[in-house]
Order: structure tokens, then sequence, then C-alpha cells
């Protein structure tokens, strides 16, 4: 197996006015190398948290991370020791990783010497990676403002291929870009994740391109992952109610989507999750066990994960279309 990171009951929670706040509720996750999980999910739902967790930025209340074979630990004050170099982030803003005071040459040779590559060598190294995430060469000489958005994520890329990432912990990391910056970025994402083996987390609220670089996908649902499957079932036959229905969500241009007549409601506060499933006051197909019982991840014969009781270890998934709905009441 090649797996390069796994999640297991990660629990991740903030303290908001003097109470917890589960933003990441108990989380499993694998990620193999070479290969892109999407990760999807509304608004608030703890994408960020998630993501920030894995690569150390915030601590883990309950449950672990394992890259590589080691558990990350809690960066204390942004220190990553040396075997977790290779486990990267990067932002939907890159000025989030880049010193807007330094000249970009200077930030990813240190981001080389840092990972154990002579100074000496650095520099022409540093010169090919800006070659590879589609810069010229003079960019070395220049401070990040004298970039577009676009470039400036090229940038932030290319200094987390210096520490020579292995695996990418992606944030939203077009969602601030123009159309053709953000098609350009993404492919960028794709070639390095297929000719470096780098494992991704392409986390984004824009399905269209999830569905369209992922190999895997994880819904997520305040603070749960509800379904991961491929691309293909997760968009050819959803078997959580919720996939189902955040697939069928229409995007607008501002980058919210109105999910579909049949969903009532917000994201309910993960300061008060519902009981039961979490899903319950939401679901079309809701049964009153959902109410009481919270349904286990399990994994169905064509081994995709679900967390719904319409669903049963080990079986095919049951398809949701032939469900009756309850009426609304
Ligand atoms: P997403 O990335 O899916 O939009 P986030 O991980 O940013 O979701 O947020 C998940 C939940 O945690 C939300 O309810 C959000 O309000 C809350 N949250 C996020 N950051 C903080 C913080 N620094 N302090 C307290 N609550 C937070
Ligand atoms: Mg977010």
């Amino acid at each position: 197996m090649n797996e390069i990171l796994s999640v297991d009951d990660l629990v991740v929670e903030y303290n908001r006015d003097g109470t917890k706040v589960r933003a990441v509720a108990g989380v499993d996750l694998r990620l193999e190398k070479g290969e892109i999980l999407g990760l999807v999910g509304e608004s608030g739902c703890g994408k960020s948290t998630l993501g920030k967790a894995i690569v150390g930025i915030l601590g883990a209340a309950e449950g672990e991370v394992i890259f590589d074979g080691l558990p990350v630990k809690k960066l204390t004050r942004g220190k990553r020791p040396e075997h977790f170099r290779n486990l990267q982030m990067v932002f939907q803003d890159p000025y989030g990783s880049l010193n807007p005071r330094r000249k970009i040459g200077a930030q990813v040779i240190d981001g080389l010497v840092i990972g154990g590559m002579h100074r000496s060598k650095a520099l022409a190294r540093a010169q090919e990676l800006l070659a590879t995430v589609g810069l010229p060469a003079d960019a070395l000489g220049r401070f990040p403002h004298q970039f577009s958005g676009g470039q400036r994520q090229r940038i932030a890329i290319a200094r987390a291929l210096a520490a020579s990432a292995s695996v990418l912990i992606a944030d939203e990391p077009i969602s601030a870009l123009d159309t053709s910056s953000q098609a350009q970025v993404s492919n960028l994402l794709v070639n390095l994740v297929h000719e470096l083996s780098v494992g991704m987390v392409f986390i984004s609220h824009d399905l269209s391109i999830v569905r369209r670089i992922s190999d895997r996908v994880a819904v997520m649902y305040l603070g749960k992952i509800v379904e991961t499957g491929t691309v293909e079932q997760i968009w050819e036959s959803p078997a959580h109610p919720y996939t189902k229905a955040l697939i069928a969500a229409i995007p607008h241009a501002d980058g919210r989507s109105s999910m579909p007549a049949d969903l009532p409601g917000d994201v309910p506060n993960p300061m008060s999750p519902p009981s039961g499933c979490r899903f319950h006051p939401r679901c079309p197909l809701a049964m009153p066990e959902c109410a009481v019982v919270e349904p286990e991840f399990v994994t169905l014969a064509d081994n995709r994960q679900v967390a719904c009781h319409l669903q049963k270890a080990g079986q095919e998934p049951v398809s949701l279309e032939l469900i009756p709905r309850v009426p609304a009441s």
C-alpha cells in the first residue's frame, strides 16, 4: 500500500466564550501517494479546521494524524520538525505563506536549505522550481507584491515543493484567482501530484473543479465526513442524502450555492449539533432512529464509506432514488 497520510477519529475544538465547539467531530481519512482527495462541504462545515489540524497548525483534542508513519504534533512557534517538512499547506491567500518583505528567490532558497540542500546548489534548484510552476527566471529577484494573484499562488506552490512536499493540503487554492488562472493553477497542481507522486487533499467549495481533478472525494457535514468514494460513485450514485443534495446544489458566481428546495434550513450551529445523525433535521429521507442513533461510518461492498442508517456495512449501496421521501411536515 502507498498510504502516506491517515486521519484517525480526529476531533478539533475551538474555545468560544468559554464553550468548546467541535469544528471537527471525529474524522477518518486516508490518502495515498499520487492521489488527489477532494474535500467538499458547505461553508463552516470544518474543512479548513481539518486541513490545519492535519498539518499541525491546530492541535487535536482527540484522535491523531499519521504522516509517513509518525503522528503529527501541533507546531510550536510555527516550527516544523524535520520529519514533517514534507507535509505542506497551500492557502487560498498565498500571502499567508510568503514573507512580503523578502525576495522570492531568498524565500524559495530558504525552503531548500531548511530541507537539507547545500546553499551552493539551492539557487539552481530554485530556478528549476520556478520553471516547474511556470514562472520566469527573473521572478527570483522580485517581491511578492510584484506578482498577480495567480503568480503568487504559483510561488507558494514552489515554496511548498522546495520543502520537497510529499503531501499538500491545499485549502481553496484557486478560489481567489481569476478564471484563467484557476484553470492554470489547478492543472499545475494536478501535474505535480502525478509527476512527483505527491498526495494532495484539495479543499474546495467548487464542486465542478473537484469533480474534474479528484480521484476520490470526501463529503463533510458539520464536522463529520458523511461519505467518501470515487468521483464516479459520488456523482453517479451518491449513498448519503447529503451528498445527493450537495451535488444537486446550484452554484452562484459569488462562490455561494443554493441547496435544493427539499433541503430546508441552514447548516446547524456546531455549538449545539443535532442528536443522532447530525443531518437528520434537514434530511428528506430521515427515519425515526436517525434522531436518536448516530450512524457509524461503514465501508460498503463497493469500497466507499458512508455514515447513514440507510446503508449497511459490506452491502451494495441502496439507491436513494428508490426510497420514499418523508413528507415535509
Ligand atoms: P470551512 O472551512 O468548511 O468553511 P471552518 O473550518 O473555517 O469551515 O469552520 C468550522 C467551524 O469552526 C465554523 O463554525 C466556524 O465558525 C468555526 N471556527 C473557525 N475558526 C474558528 C476560530 N478561530 N475560533 C472559533 N471558531 C472558529
Ligand atoms: Mg475554509
